[in-house]
């Protein structure tokens, strides 16, 4: 119960689709979502695997409460060796494929091979079919889906698809669905680009089997209660995420001029309620979530003139605002949607143009590389021009496309590229929330913010019942504990798959999946559920070549800022990773969880 008990296998090489049972063993220990698409690429993967080859799988997954009536349950994930790593990848969306998927009878597919031409798979109804995807070659995303929605006569089904950077194998891009909602992180559009895989149509009436539906019902109705009227609920509502951006640069949790200043003049110019004050026409929610913090945005004339769209969130206000000190929010609108619809990475991109302006500004890129173009901060229209040359690989472009780390490689600054394990870190300042910094260094895809999220505990977002409570945020060894109970924490979240807004009690979410599953959760159990999911993360990358030393954090943020929220603060990386190797009971010279620890979690039968 809570799955739909199938997996869909779809071999692009041969065009054999196939049918198997979901394996109720794996679903129990690893629980759904990222967790169990984490266990079935463990058997399929090794060091030698190609990101871009056709022996990497594709895996798309849901979780025991997607499609349900749960709060913001309205998730998928898609998961692979990463292009942009190397290692694990993961990334998850919202709006309503996730439920969709669900609908039509399955809980995840597995997507092997490459396609000798273009094809697009749908499933309706739990009839699964690989399609002619040639008249789409090219063509947007947002193009794509409204296509496929009149190819296959369904206006309600969902699209998940790739732009023209997923087509031209940007390593960090992004499949978009249900308009601009993004599976940004990690590259997975570049895989599905790779495989020849332009898009999977979705749409399905099945229902999702619970097992106790009347406590079921009783339980989410509290949960939407409770949810709907927390406070940070109501703000995001109004707001968007981009309601935390005064408070991110008082705090200096806002990173400004690639991570080197400590102080942004003008963010309000580019925060949420600016953004209400002017080109908001209203909000937007996933599937079945109470919130609703998805911005819709319309400018009616001018150089950045855009009909109804998605409009930028937190993370991407970072990426074309603050992180290159841009204050022209309708510039900054303009630049999220061509990064919706070529399928791009927000922050990736972002932090890769910020990052060659740096470099530029330092006399280490020169003119003659840019071609001809010239870098200045805060130039929006510059940056622009570059996403349009990364979605299409054209001069400059070709080498932006490849994200930070290889920038760093290529112009002898590694020191200087703001990433970790090749992944771009996100816009929350390591020297704002210590907690962040170790979160940074371990997190199973690299710099991730969704894999441990302390800033939010500091702000306030404690989950009492497991030890994940708030306190001075540049403290150092408390700070440890705190970030590996949230990370399994949030290793749950990515399972289960609830957005991480979304935030009822503990025992509420417990009581969710007992009641969809029909076996008994208690919180210690969930706990240690995302300990096991964590860790078989960890040696999964251990067995694609992760080691200790891939646990660090670059001197860009280990670096002290004369002004701002952080003013004079870094953290001691290597104290707090001595504390955590203990913590977690993995051996500090190999990187590995031990023995002892592999054998608690149940997962020493497997090699690494
Ligand atoms: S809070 Fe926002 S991102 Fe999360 S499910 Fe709701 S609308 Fe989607």
């Amino acid at each position: 119960m809570g799955y739909m008990g199938k997996i869909l296998k779809v071999n692009l090489s041969t065009g054999k689709i196939s049918e198997e049972p979901l394996n109720m063993n794996f679903a129990k220990m690893f629980l759904g979502g990222s967790g169990l698409a984490c266990r079935i690429l463990y058997d399929m993967i090794n060091k030698d695997t190609d990101p871009l080859g056709p022996e990497n799988p594709l895996i798309f997954m849901t979780g025991p409460l997607t499609g349900t009536i749960a709060p913001s349950c309205g998730r998928y994930v898609v998961c692979a060796k990463s292009p942009l790593t190397g290692i694990w990848g993961e990334s998850n969306s919202g709006g309503k494929f996730g439920p969709m998927l669900k609908f039509s009878g399955f809980d995840g597919i597995i997507i092997v091979g490459r396609s000798e031409k273009p094809v697009y798979l749908s499933i309706i109804n739990g009839s699964a079919e690989l399609r002619s995807a040639e008249h789409l070659v090219g063509k947007n995303t947002f193009e794509t889906q409204r296509i496929l929605a009149e190819e296959l006569g369904e206006k309600r089904i969902s699209v998940a698809c790739i732009g023209p950077a997923g087509e031209n194998l940007v390593k960090y891009a992004a499949i978009m669905n249900d308009g601009g909602r993004a599976a940004g992180r990690t590259g997975m559009g570049a895989v599905m680009g790779s495989k020849n895989l332009k898009a999977v149509a979705v749409f399905g009436s099945q229902k999702v089997p619970l097992a106790d539906e009347d406590k079921f019902i009783e339980v989410a109705k509290e949960a939407h209660t409770i949810v709907k009227e927390a406070f940070n609920s109501e703000m995001f509502k109004q707001l968007g995420t981009g309601a935390y951006v005064d408070l991110a640069q008082e705090m200096g949790d806002m990173p400004n001029k690639y991570f080197t200043l400590g102080v942004f003049e003008n963010a309000s110019k580019i925060s949420g309620s600016t953004m209400a004050e002017t080109i908001l026409v209203r909000n937007r929610a996933c599937y079945g979530c109470p919130i609703g913090c998805g911005r819709v945005v319309k400018i009616d004339e001018g150089k950045y003139k855009l009909p109804e769209t998605d409009g930028p969130e937190y993370e991407t206000l970072c990426a074309f605002g603050s992180l290159i000190l841009n204050d022209n929010l309708e510039g900054l609108a303009y630049a999220n949607y061509l990064c919706n619809i070529y399928g791009i990475d927000t922050i990736s991109c972002g932090s890769t143009i910020a990052f060659a302006t740096y470099l530029y500004e330092q006399g280490k890129i020169s003119e003659g590389e840019t071609s001809g173009i010239k870098l200045k901060w805060g130039d929006i229209d510059t940056v622009i021009q570059l996403i349009e040359m990364i979605a299409f690989r054209r001069g400059f472009g070709d080498i932006l496309a490849e994200g930070v780390r290889r920038i760093g490689e290529k112009y002898d600054a590694r020191d200087y590229a703001a990433e970790v394990k090749g992944l771009e870190i996100p816009f929350h300042d390591p020297r704002a929330f210590f907690g962040m910094a170790i979160c940074y260094a371990t997190s199973p895809r690299g710099a991730c913010h969704l894999n441990g999220d302390v800033y939010l505990v500091d702000l306030g977002q404690e989950v009492p019942e497991l030890g994940i409570v708030s306190g001075d945020r540049f403290e150092e060894e408390k700070k440890v504990e705190v970030a590996i109970k949230s990370q399994n924490w949030r290793t749950v979240y990515n399972s289960i798959i609830m957005c991480q807004f979304c935030n009822p009690p503990a025992e509420i979410i417990a009581k969710l999946l007992t009641y969809s599953i029909g076996q008994e959760y208690t919180v210690e159990d969930l706990d240690l559920l995302g300990e096991r999911i964590f860790n078989l993360k960890r040696i999964l990358n251990n067995k694609l070549g992760v080691s200790r030393k891939d646990d660090y954090l670059p001197k860009i943020v280990l670096t002290p800022l004369k002004e701002g929220g952080t003013e004079g603060r870094v953290p001691n990386i290597g104290k707090m990773l001595q504390k955590y190797y203990e913590i977690r009971k993995w051996d500090y010279k190999s990187g590995k969880p031990t023995k002892e620890k592999l054998k608690q979690l149940e997962l020493d039968k497997l090699q690494i």
